[in-house]
């Protein structure tokens, strides 16, 4: 990203913010989108929130986002509040108008998208909040905005859980919110079953092997689960929900789509899901988060392979999204690592050169410690080395297609030199059966793709690799 006189400014304040992963996710948007502007962290001492706001709005910055502890004492130097933020009674975002800044919760609304995303919908049903701080309050809010059918919040500290129920059933003028104690869930209705949102910090690194409710009966009432902890990204009450045969979440979309709906208001610039994904996968890929972890646990690596117009980097970060594993295209790292293009190799290095630096990362990631999903490059596998390579890496997943599909998938491409002859179907063919042995060979799954969608390849593969755990 390039900085010059019209870059707008926008960062985040709280104390601490070392950790944070805003940067990395406004940053790769702001590159994404075109938007000329640049994201910074801003320790922000006890004391100084009131100079700091004012500072941010004095040195024209477009936005900030709002961390702990100051969600909610920032809303005194706000020119204006958002309804759902003052509902809540926290901002973690505020943007510019022509007065101050405007305040605004992205938090839920990112929650809300995340369960979307996931297939989660809470209208009409029946809801238990595990927890009673801060977010507790406002999940609490956010679902009845939802018209969730009934929200019980459960906290070991009694009390909050009531002061919550009291406030937010007082906010929408019906007994919506039933507190419990969170040591009494079995005195939860006989036969119920409830999606349950875990708002507690229990189970956060590094108390990993701690679930706020560790009895396993309780998760027999669990119809899916979602952790707000992100940190590891598959918690003990996610493998508890898991063990009960529910689905379960982690926090991290969450996360993210409370960062692009900040960044939409900023910029008005709308992130489809697609984008998302690829944030996701880049922020999982820069902060190293996730590694080692979800159902490819035992698995190693995944590694997709297939000729060109098969999908694999389509597929990989859409496997990326599913499974929450970072994704990386290996012609990519090739190119990072030599500092030019492919086409540049091959012209001043020719493809020997090339396989030899295929061979040279398949290489260092079968010794890599932790796992990633790779779309591989096209003709990687035709190396023996490389066939054998790739097998230690991980499990190996061959996304097969015919000929003609590749022709169809492609013929408007004008990027591939491949394609810019006579026949190129012709051609193509003539490739492909060159590389069916050497394809085959290496793979340990193969995915017949021609008529699947992108999604349904996905899908599948996370469905193999399940069986397969
Ligand atoms: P908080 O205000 O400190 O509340 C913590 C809650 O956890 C309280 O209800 C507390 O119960 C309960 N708790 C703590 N230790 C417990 C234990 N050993 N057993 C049972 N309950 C226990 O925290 P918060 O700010 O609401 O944050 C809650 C969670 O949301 C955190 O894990 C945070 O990481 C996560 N979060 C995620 C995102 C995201 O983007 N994914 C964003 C914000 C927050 P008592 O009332 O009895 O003390």
């Amino acid at each position: 990203m390039v900085i010059d006189g019209r870059t707008r400014t926008c960062g985040l304040i709280g104390n601490p913010v070392e950790h944070t992963m805003s940067p990395a996710i406004h940053n790769f948007l702001a590159e994404k989108t075109g938007v000329n502007l640049a994201y910074l962290p801003f320790h922000v001492e006890d004391g100084n929130l009131e100079k700091a706001v004012a500072g941010a709005w004095g040195l024209n910055f477009l936005g900030l986002n709002v961390t702990v502890p100051y969600k909610s004492d920032v809303i005194p130097y706000l020119e204006e509040v958002d309804e759902l933020a003052a509902r809540i009674g926290a901002v973690n975002t505020l943007v510019r108008t022509d007065k101050g800044f405007k305040g605004y919760n992205t938090d839920m609304p990112g929650l809300y998208r995340a369960m979307i995303s996931d297939g989660i919908s809470v209208t009409g049903e029946k809801v238990l909040i595990l927890g009673a701080g801060g977010v507790a309050r406002a999940v609490a809010v956010m679902l009845a905005e939802k018209k969730a059918g009934e929200i019980r919040i459960l906290n070991r500290t009694l009390s909050k859980a009531e002061e919550i129920a009291k406030e937010v059933n007082a906010m929408f003028g019906r007994e919506l919110v039933i507190p419990m104690e969170l040591g009494k869930w079995a005195e939860l209705p006989q036969g119920e079953v409830y999606g349950v949102i875990q708002a507690t910090k229990v189970g956060m690194f590094p108390k990993t092997e701690e679930a706020v409710i560790e009895e396993e009966a309780f998760y027999k009432k669990v119809k899916w689960g979602y952790d707000l902890v992100y940190n590891p990204m598959e918690t003990k009450f996610m493998r508890l929900v898991k063990g009960a045969g529910a689905e379960a979440f982690n926090g991290f979309k969450m996360l993210l789509y409370q960062g692009i709906i900040a960044f939409e208001l900023w910029t008005g610039k709308e992130i489809c899901e697609e984008l998302a994904a690829e944030v996701y996968a880049s922020v999982l890929r820069e902060t190293g988060t996730g590694k080692g972890e979800s159902a490819l646990e035992r698995k190693k690596n995944l590694l997709l392979i297939g000729f060109m117009g098969a999908g694999k980097t389509t597929v990989g970060l859409k496997l990326s999204w599913k499974l929450r594993l970072p994704v990386e295209d290996t012609d990519k790292l090739i190119e990072k690592k030599a500092g030019m293009t492919i086409s540049d190799i091959f012209r001043e290095q020719g493809e020997v050169a090339f396989r030899d630096m295929e061979t040279a990362l398949l290489r260092e990631i079968s010794q890599r410690p932790y796992q990633r999903i790779f779309s591989v490059g096209g003709g990687t596998p035709v190396r023996e080395e490389n066939r054998e390579l790739l097998k230690q890496c991980g499990t190996v997943v061959y996304l097969r297609l015919k000929p003609e599909t590749v022709w169809n998938r492609l013929k408007g491409d004008d990027s591939r030199p491949l394609l810019r002859c006579e026949d190129p179907l012709g051609k193509i063919r003539e490739l492909m059966e060159a590389r069916r042995v050497a394809y085959e060979g290496c793979a340990d799954v193969i995915l017949d793709v021609d008529d699947l969608s992108v999604q349904e390849c996905a899908d599948k593969i996370a469905e193999i690799l399940e069986e397969k755990a």
